[in-house]
């Protein structure tokens, strides 16, 4: 078939006015502009979408779908020790239904969005259903928690039946499975070198929170400060975990045997220079999620920097236990005016599609817009397009209820209410 619409946005080459794509067999075979794609395929199905734009499907590179539900129910705004205790605190709480019911609702909610694909974090396995059955493509990282050394092998060996669980029921889908050890905090030294050594020798994705506090540098290099006196307390740990030697977050986890090309590393708030030269040399990807580190009152992550360092990044939403919404448009928003303008709509853009995509090891598959690659795209509508700025026209206009498809392998995923074709 053939999809055209006013503006065609490849993300990998320039925008094309009046452009389109001809789509065979789930896969982009051609792209230019509609007439000619016409032209050259005369007796294809041809659908005009009008006045709106046709971009690579958006990647949400960092969500807990099983967390939508804890939406308005956290302490924002407070510290983040704060925040964590009382989400550990909430979280004991609730049961299975209620991990059900939100991993489905989130999964509906990045639908509407223009999301195709997705890294989630699951700690009971409940998101693996609804994304299957939307048809999204994605990484499903298990999650693994455990400050006290003596727990690591029971814990480790959790994770590895958790992870063989999730590969049996994703198998024949686009879902993969990875692991997630949740922070340099929350697990003891010897799980996360063991963490290490299970990623290596099954060869799987990996994803962690890094770098994300202040509490979180204080602890890690010194031992102290709320998460030593209060969080891990807690959950009944009185002691540092890990041999305490004044190293960065990103140092530390290096020392563990974690920093690697497989590893997904999220918010990156607090890097130093040293930190920058070792996520580079390890070719780590970076996901950044600046709605949730703005309200976790952690800081802002140095963006510009990751982006002239030629690191993979990509966008992601965290979850709606530290965030207002799981639209990648309001992230994208939200951090163009957090930078005042310094990183620009079309990198943006670029991080939220083929920037995901390429952190999460996919851009040989999605990401662009591109002949050769799966036809995973979405579409906005959008009325006053500026010829002259189009990622910028977009960007300030679009809006999750302005979707108007969204397509994965050339099958269509998501079709606005009232735009059946
Ligand atoms: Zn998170």
């Amino acid at each position: 078939m053939i999809l055209t619409a006013r503006l065609l946005l490849p993300i990998s080459d320039p925008p094309i006015l009046d452009g389109g794509l001809f789509i065979r067999d789930g896969a982009i075979c051609a792209v230019g502009k509609a007439s000619e794609l016409i032209r050259e395929f005369p007796t294809e199905p041809h659908d005009d979408l009008g006045s709106a734009v046709i971009l690579p499907g958006l990647v949400n590179a960092h969500t807990h779908l099983e967390l939508t539900g804890l939406h308005g129910r956290l302490p924002l705004g407070k510290s983040f020790t704060e925040w964590v205790t009382a989400l550990l605190d909430l979280r004991s709480e609730l049961d299975d239904a209620f991990f059900t019911t939100s991993a489905r609702l989130g999964t509906t909610t990045l639908l509407r969005s223009g999301v195709t694909c997705v890294a989630d974090i699951t700690t009971f396995g409940r998101s693996v259903a609804p994304l299957m059955a939307a048809g999204l493509r994605g990484i499903i990282f298990q999650e693994i928690l455990g400050p006290h050394p003596e727990q690591a092998m029971e814990r480790l060996d959790a994770a590895e039946k958790a992870i063989q669980s999730l590969q049996l029921q994703t198998d024949g889908s686009l879902l993969s499975v990875g692991l997630s050890p949740h922070a340099p905090y929350s697990l003891s030294e010897p799980l996360l070198l063991r963490c290490a050594e299970l990623l290596r020798r099954r060869n799987l994705p990996a994803t962690i929170h890094l770098a994300e506090s202040p509490e979180e540098v204080a602890y890690i290099g010194l031992g102290l400060g709320p998460i030593a006196s209060e969080l891990l307390p807690a959950v009944g740990r009185h002691s540092p975990s890990h041999r305490v030697c004044g190293e960065s977050p990103v140092a530390f986890i290096d020392r563990a045997g974690l920093l690697s090309e497989q590893l997904l590393a999220v918010h990156g708030v607090h890097v130093g220079g040293a930190d920058l030269e070792l996520l580079k040399q390890r070719g780590v990807a970076l996901a950044m999620c600046p709605r949730s580190n703005y309200y976790l009152n952690v800081g802002t992550a140095p963006l510009t920097r990751y982006l002239a360092s030629g690191l993979r990044v990509g966008l992601g939403t965290d979850s709606l236990a530290s965030n207002e919404t799981l639209s990648l448009w309001d992230e994208m928003q939200f951090a163009h005016r957090l930078y005042g303008g310094v990183v620009k709509a079309q990198q943006l853009v670029t991080m939220a599609t083929l920037g995901g995509a390429t952190a999460l090891g996919m851009a040989g598959a999605i990401g662009s817009l591109t002949p050769g690659k799966w036809a995973d795209l979405t579409a906005m509508a959008i009325d006053h397009l500026d010829d002259a700025d189009p990622y910028g026209s977009l960007l300030s206009q679009a809006s999750d209820g302005l979707v108007v498809l969204s397509m994965v392998e050339g099958k269509i995923v998501y079709q606005r209410e009232g735009a059946e074709r």
